[in-house]
């Protein structure tokens, strides 16, 4: 267990909103970490539509999902927010003291003054493949994510899906010389054109096996996973030999453990006061999607200015007692220095 390290403020989610929520905290002189289950910054906009088209940010014609997350990841650089990526905020507890006490799926341990929680649709999760006995397998042989470069050279590995993911670690693991089968349940595929030709330019010189099937069952033997038994789309029942079965068959959505932390929910949404976006509990604060208020759109403008009046709500526990003020970027001295610009002359 790492040790508790003391921050000033926590944000729960790295999508859109959470990242401009780091740049409002920072401007209030409020230095943030941020954690977020996925291993990159960017929620909804990089998980379900990066390469789509966003028309209605305020003066931004157009952005795609990814180009927007660069843009805000940018902006907010000047800040120098902690991320902890990779990791689901497990546990949060209040102290007597009134910080919050942080736990996160990998051990981080954070103790926060204050805490806003920007979980948009909750934590992505991969889809699990549910098949009986194959739980004990995850993590030795059995995988949700593209394995590091070089570690299945040489091996079988039979990567399961039809979206980019999967077609690109089928195609990382041929150039790593591992034996790889792509399995989906039929010979079609939703992922970029390029990477759907390289497939099929692999399949046709033999470097790469193609199986339309659903897995039913697993084969042990001494502990180990030894093959994915299946069912063909022709209806035979083959069983596939392996050493390492990986799953990219997309990323779901969880509230997970938000719903555990004692916060008054409506609809599996968080209910907070729209003057500071603060739940019921005095010092946490909700934006974004994960929240629900009469009027409430999911729109990532809406989003923003829920994570400015948040960052005022949140400065009053991070600096009690002391008065707030509503600086303009254009003019305040003190926010040039915090962002790191050059004041110009009057
Ligand atoms: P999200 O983007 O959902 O990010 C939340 C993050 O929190 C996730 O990364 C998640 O992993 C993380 N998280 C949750 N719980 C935990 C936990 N316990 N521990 C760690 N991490 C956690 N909006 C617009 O304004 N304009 C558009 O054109 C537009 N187009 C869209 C198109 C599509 C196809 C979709 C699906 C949505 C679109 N939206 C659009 C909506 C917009 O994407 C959302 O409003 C926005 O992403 C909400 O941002 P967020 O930061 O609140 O949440």
């Amino acid at each position: 267990m790492t040790p508790t390290a003391a921050v000033d403020a926590l944000v729960i989610g790295a999508g859109p909103v959470g990242l401009f929520q780091v740049f409002e905290l920072g401007l209030l002189g409020i230095h943030a970490h941020v954690v977020d289950s996925l291993p990159e910054p960017g929620g909804q906009c990089i998980e379900l539509y990066a390469d789509k088209p966003i028309y209605d940010i305020p003066a931004t014609k157009v952005c795609t999902g990814r180009e927007l997350i660069a843009r805000l990841m940018a902006q907010i650089e000047p800040f120098k927010a902690d991320f902890h990526l990779d990791q689901q905020v497990n546990v949060v507890e209040r102290q007597g003291d009134g910080r919050f006490r942080v736990e996160t799926s990998r051990g981080t341990q954070l103790l926060a003054k204050t805490i806003v929680i920007a979980g948009g649709v909750g934590s992505f999760q991969p889809r699990r493949l549910k098949i009986d006995g194959i739980k004990a397998f995850e993590g030795t042989q059995l995988f949700y994510r593209a394995p590091d470069a070089g570690t299945l050279k040489g091996k079988q590995a039979i990567v399961i899906g039809d979206a980019d993911a999967a077609l690109e670690c089928a195609i990382g693991l041929v150039q790593q010389q591992a034996q790889v089968t792509l399995m989906h349940r039929r010979d079609e595929f939703k992922a970029a054109p390029a990477t759907i030709d390289e497939v099929q330019r692999l399949r046709a010189s033999g470097r790469l096996q193609f199986v339309a099937a659903q897995a039913t069952g697993i084969e042990q033997a001494g502990g180990r996973l030894i093959a994915l038994q299946v069912t063909a789309a022709d209806g035979s029942q083959p069983a596939l030999p392996l050493d390492a079965l990986i799953v990219l068959t997309g990323l779901s959505p969880k509230l997970g453990p938000i719903a555990d932390w004692g916060l008054a929910l409506e609809r599996k949404q968080l209910v907070v006061d729209t003057a500071s976006f603060e739940t019921n509990t005095p010092g946490i604060f909700a934006v974004g999607d994960v929240n629900t208020y009469p009027g409430k759109k999911k729109l990532i403008l809406c989003g923003f200015h829920e994570a400015t009046l948040a960052a005022f709500g949140a400065a009053a526990h991070v600096f009690p007692g002391q008065p707030l003020h509503l600086e303009y970027t254009t003019t305040s001295p003190r926010l040039h220095r915090a962002l790191g610009v050059v004041t110009p002359a009057p």
